[in-house]
């Protein structure tokens, strides 16, 4: 989900807009259901620390919700909240947003009052014809209560012509371009569904005294005792209810579907299985990757805490080379990304990292982190490593050099900040102050991914943060005009 700054209801497509991770979470079918969907919003705090949100489906068929800012834990703590929140079925969300609108109108997940019921979404993925869309949709009638993208889904399924819940969502889904994993509740049924390339994860669970469970990640699954079932498949829909789980695919089985990658590198927890792998495992094996690419004469290998941590492991194990906690992270700051001004970023970084003296001193250092985005938190560490007496500074990055932006649905700011589409390997290396500087390639990056590397005919991961090649046409991008649009056509199926 994206928000559009609050200044114009058409601002959705702004290169400069926020773009959003999120986590979502389903369950059908326990007594406990909001009390588990709030666990398993815990496990996936990682994917969004602005905002949490739980819609509840009691017995009678009435809905119940509880959203706020923050954490998690500052919203769902309460025993008097999650029994606010009674029913066998349940769905949360959790919010990630950078600057723009945090207004509680844009928390998921939404809800909506149609003719045939209660309907509740929650969207993890960023849609990139919902400018277009919504200016359609406004033009019809539609009054949009939130200035997020997920809210085209809600005015999609109202104005569809076809009758039950399940079309009128295909209905939907078949308008909408762009990266979605979305958990829906009606009074007869949750619904998981992915987009038709699955560029972002869903997962089903089963829970051992009976129920189901759709979460972003396997973590979701873990904290809830949920056995994991599969993933849900790119481009289908699942649609759990008392009767069980039934597989809806309406769209054609992609021939090279387009798993984000950058899921691997950084966002996903390493406890997580992705695809059948533990993101943990993938990590090592592309720092040990990284390790061969760019191999370099060090004394200690020292993670950047704690993205660079398992892909630090992998490289001083094929390195040979001891792996040390040469900088403490605070866990108790949040994330520096997310921080609005450069300046207060940057001090950001000093609060979050602290250089571990003892581990540095005297050592040629090679500094492991996941990715360099605008390049403020390697040139902060690297001097931070200096200072506490490091002879040799070499910085490894396990992705290759950010050069796209990524509209999706993971959070990179225009690309005329990104350091890497402006500068070169030994330009950045200067910027940053390192003495050297490498990227895993591409075609490595896809080794440690289990492949024989890059197809560029049909490449196996959505990559363009490093390429630039965007698989789902980001027409958004493409109609910054305010010229009048046809109505919606509502699509025949
Ligand atoms: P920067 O300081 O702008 O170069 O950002 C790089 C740092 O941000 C790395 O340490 C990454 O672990 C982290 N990072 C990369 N991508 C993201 C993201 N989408 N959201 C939050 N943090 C990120």
């Amino acid at each position: 989900m994206t928000d559009a700054p609050a200044a114009s209801q058409w601002d959705i497509g702004d290169d400069d807009h926020p773009h959003e991770e999120c986590g979502v979470v389903g369950v059908w079918g326990s007594p406990d259901a909001a009390a588990l969907t709030a666990l398993g919003l815990h496990a996936l705090q990682h994917r969004g620390q602005e905002a949490a949100g739980i819609v509840s489906l009691a017995p009678q068929g009435q809905f119940h919700a509880h959203k706020g800012r923050g954490l998690v834990g500052d919203n769902f703590s309460n025993a008097a909240v999650i029994a606010g929140l009674p029913g066998h079925a349940a769905l949360g969300h959790n919010r990630y947003a950078t600057t723009g609108e945090t207004a509680l109108r844009n928390v998921q997940p939404l809800y909506a009052d149609f003719e045939f019921g209660g309907f509740a979404v929650a969207h993890n993925g960023n849609l990139t014809n919902a400018h277009v869309l919504k200016r359609a949709l406004v033009r019809r009638g539609c009054l949009f209560q939130s200035t997020t993208d997920s809210e085209v889904f809600i005015h999609l399924i109202a104005i569809s012509l076809y009758s039950t819940v399940m079309d009128r969502l295909i209905d939907a889904l078949k308008q909408v371009q762009g990266a979605y994993s979305l958990v829906a509740l009606h009074n007869g049924a949750l619904i998981g569904a992915r987009d038709p390339l699955g560029v972002r994860p869903l997962v089903l669970g089963k829970l051992a005294a009976g129920g189901f469970v759709l979460s972003s990640e396997t973590c979701g699954l873990d904290i809830v005792g949920a056995d994991f079932v599969r993933d849900v498949e790119p481009g289908e829909i699942v649609l759990i209810d008392d009767a069980g789980v039934r597989s809806i695919r309406p769209f054609a089985r992609p021939a090279s579907p387009r798993f984000c990658i950058f899921e691997y590198i950084y966002f996903a927890r390493p406890d997580s299985i992705v695809e059948g792998t533990p993101v943990y495992d993938t990590r090592k094996r592309i720092g040990a990757e990284l390790a061969r690419e760019s191999g370099v004469a060090a004394d200690v290998i020292v993670p950047v805490p704690d993205s660079g941590v398992p892909a630090a492991m992998g490289y001083a194990a094929e390195a040979g080379i001891p792996f040390e906690l040469g900088i403490i992270r605070n866990h108790y700051v949040g994330r520096t990304f997310i921080e609005p001004t450069d300046q207060i970023r940057n001090l950001g970084v000093k609060l979050k990292h602290s250089a571990n003296r003892s581990m540095i001193e005297g050592k040629r250092v090679v500094l492991v982190d996941d990715s360099i985005v605008r390049g403020t938190t390697s040139r902060k560490i690297v001097e931070m490593v200096r200072q506490a007496g490091a002879t040799e500074v070499h910085m490894r990055i396990s992705s290759p050099p950010t050069t796209h932006s990524c509209f999706y649905g993971i959070d990179t700011p225009e690309r005329s900040k990104l350091l890497a589409a402006k500068h070169d390997v030994a330009e950045m290396a200067r910027i940053i102050g390192a003495d050297s500087l490498g990227f895993i390639s591409l075609d490595g990056l896809y080794r440690a991914l289990g492949r024989p590397g890059r197809d560029a005919a049909a490449p196996a991961y959505c990559d363009a943060c490093f390429t630039g090649d965007y698989a789902i046409p980001l027409l958004d991008q493409q109609d910054n005009s305010e010229r009048p649009l046809p109505l919606l056509q509502v699509a025949n199926r």
